[in-house]
């Protein structure tokens, strides 16, 4: 009996890819250029693509001898929330992704473990896993509004940015009174 996949795909799911145009020939190609609605948790916790947000495939599919090699880009924007200023921020990703999915009782299916090589169910892909993948490695652990990001003042949390160059506090720890100095010289 064939292995079966614990999960069966949706062909019309929006990440699923569907190769039955694609010959089952080495060599043989078909491109993918689609905006697709993106799935939900595509990123981290900090900053993501919003859900539902205009995913763009510009993918190549190549039939290859044990599968389909998977190739291109993925892009859509990305919110996320400054890690110094907490200011929303409004960006874009695009990643590239490179993956093969090995034909189900292939011997590459059948001498592989999954997480080395995707594998396909029946003709679909399921390009999910890859792009989550892609996607969380592209985006920044600490995401920031701009490099130089300097943040709030800690002691009234206004944004640096909106508060006067000699803006401060009274009571400056006169063993910090030097540093400000420097800061303030570097403006
Ligand atoms: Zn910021
Ligand atoms: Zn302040």
């Amino acid at each position: 009996m064939p292995k079966q996949s614990p999960v069966s795909l949706d062909p019309r799911s929006p990440l699923v890819l569907d190769t039955r145009e694609l010959p089952r020939r080495p060599g043989a190609l078909r491109t993918v250029n689609r905006v697709v609605p993106a799935p939900s948790d595509l990123g981290g916790e900090l900053i993501a693509v919003p859900e539902g947000a205009d995913l763009e495939l510009d993918l190549r599919m190549e039939s290859v001898s044990e599968g389909v090699l998977v190739s291109g880009t993925v892009s859509g924007p990305v919110r996320g929330e400054c890690g110094r200023c907490l200011r929303e921020i409004n960006d874009s990703v695009a990643v590239t992704i490179q993956e093969l999915y090995a034909y189900e009782n292939s011997t590459t299916d059948v001498t592989t473990e999954e997480d080395e090589v995707g594998r396909m169910q029946g003709d679909l892909i399921d390009l999910e896993p890859a792009v989550r993948d892609a996607v969380v490695l592209a985006l920044p652990t600490n995401p920031l509004c701009r490099q130089d990001c300097p943040g709030l003042c800690p002691d009234c949390g206004v944004h640096w940015d909106d508060l006067p160059a000699d803006h401060s506090h009274q009571q400056i720890d006169p063993r910090w009174a030097g540093l400000s100095q420097l800061t303030r010289t570097e403006e």
